[in-house]
């Protein structure tokens, strides 16, 4: 068997991982404290050392990833299928198998590749790495069904395209800084900016008289000053995100999946603008497969929504209706994390064609471990969490209050993980996640998670999985 010298040395296999190409052996081992790719020959495309009794051990480096991924084609990112979406952020780059896990047979195209420019930045981690990283991940678990990799929020074309390059198939156009806030103008204000935009008098033709049929909502129709907000509001944000689709389908004719958000505006998306942004979309040949709208209510970060559950539903059903009638592409929820009662109405709205992407929640779970397993470590990263809120929280949509956390020192080991289930704690732990995985605590946090790795898996299966069983996804959920 072309492991024993290797299992002689002390090293432990992932049995899944197990496979063969081109008449060599592969396989995912741990030994001297790290993950490693055996190979039983060396083979020209991998870098790593010739083992003396035999075989061929290479690091976890991005070239050895996208040459396994070569070999294995079903470890490259594909297009989503017909259907809901589902995305698995991975701040640490240690989830993905956790995330196969919770997936079990579950009827959703996952995405296991997912971060923005903004949270590659926060954690000095690149494209690059963020793929390589669900690459093994996928290996280890001898994953094949498939997945997607998620360039998020995108806020510049050079983003975009380098992301392209490097074979990501969903591309998350972020059009905020184009959004103008109507809500700051007075009515004059607005008629005049919309006035001068080039294309106003095409807005009319398209937008004043004709109504809109949509199925389930009736005619929908917009006043002159409803057509200038929305066309103030948007105008520029379509733009850009034509400009950023079209230098896409330069660089991938073969196709890829869009997504236009604008989620993180300052007020809720109304049913109308959603309108007219998806229009214009289409008008200009902008073919998106989903679009994240600004819902109703608090959409926080690792923590259930809250709100007025009604006017959510009304709103929810208005955009489903009118995703449906416009163009058959998904409503989006992003900062999806724990939203457990949103779910059913999601996916009961869109009739199964929604997108949730979450990512916060897989890094608490990860800190669910450390509560266990490490209570010292678990300790300092929350005290540095606490200290670093005034400055993580701002970009951030969050509500919490540190001093409502219960005090570190008031609690024993074991009631240390009240923090992680509480509100407050929550999201204050869930912005410094940054903060806390550049300094010598993700290190520490990392060691954590490897020796406990399959409670870390396990954790992240079934939380996950409560989140497909709310959506409705799972056999018997
Ligand atoms: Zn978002």
């Amino acid at each position: 068997m072309v492991f024993w010298g290797l299992l002689n040395r002390g090293y432990a296999l992932y049995d899944r991982s197990v496979r063969e190409a081109q008449g060599v052996t592969f396989a995912l081992v741990r030994g001297g404290g790290r993950k490693q790719l055996f190979l039983s020959e060396r083979l020209s495309e991998f870098s790593g050392e010739v083992l003396p009794e035999g075989g061929f051990l290479c690091p976890l480096l991005v070239e050895n990833a996208f040459a396994l991924q070569r070999l294995f084609p079903s470890l490259s990112p594909r297009r989503l299928p017909e259907g809901a979406s589902f995305g698995f952020g991975d701040r640490l780059g240690l989830a993905t198998p956790g995330h196969i896990r919770a997936l079990s047979s579950a009827a959703v195209f996952p995405i296991l590749v997912q971060q923005s420019v903004r949270e590659n930045a926060r954690t000095d981690r690149t494209f690059e790495e963020v793929l390589a990283q669900g690459i093994f991940g996928a290996f280890q678990e001898g994953y094949e069904a498939g997945f997607g990799a998620d360039a998020d929020h995108l806020k510049q074309i050079e983003d975009a395209l380098y992301a392209a390059n490097l074979g990501y198939t969903f591309f998350t156009c972020d059009p905020g800084d184009y959004v103008v806030s109507v809500e700051d103008l007075s009515s004059q204000e607005v008629k005049d900016r919309f006035t001068h935009l080039p294309e106003s008098e095409t807005f009319r033709r398209e937008y004043l008289g004709p109504s809109f049929k949509i199925d389930g909502l009736g005619m929908l129709r917009f006043s002159e000053e409803e057509l200038a907000r929305a066309a103030v509001k948007y105008g520029g944000a379509v733009a850009f995100a034509t400009r950023m689709y079209h230098s896409l389908t330069v660089r991938l004719p073969q196709g890829f999946d869009y997504e236009v958000s604008v989620d993180e505006t300052e007020t809720p998306t109304t049913p109308l603008e959603h309108l007219f942004v998806a229009q214009e979309l289409l008008r200009r040949g902008v073919d998106f497969v989903s679009l994240a709208p600004r819902f109703v209510g608090a959409m926080e970060k690792g923590v259930d929504w809250r709100g007025d559950l009604k006017a959510f539903r009304r709103e929810l059903r208005a955009h489903a209706a009118i995703a449906r009638a416009v163009g058959s592409y998904r409503l989006s929820l992003h900062s999806g994390s724990d939203k457990f009662t949103l779910y059913p109405f999601l996916a009961k709205e869109t009739r199964g064609l929604w997108h949730v992407k979450t990512a916060g929640t897989s890094y608490l779970v990860a800190l669910e471990v450390a509560a266990h397993r490490a209570p010292v470590l678990f300790r300092e990263i929350a005290q540095f969490s606490m200290e670093q809120f005034a400055k993580d929280r701002a970009s951030y949509h969050i509500s919490a209050d540190p001093s409502l956390i219960p005090s570190l020192e008031g609690l024993s080991d074991d009631e240390l993980p009240k923090i992680i289930e509480e509100h407050n704690g929550r999201q204050v732990l869930h912005v410094a996640f940054g903060s806390v995985l550049r300094s010598h605590l993700g290190n520490k946090l990392r060691l954590v998670l490897n020796k406990w790795e399959e409670e870390h898996y396990e954790g992240l299966a079934q939380h996950l999985g409560r989140h497909l069983d709310g959506l409705g996804v799972r056999n018997g959920g």
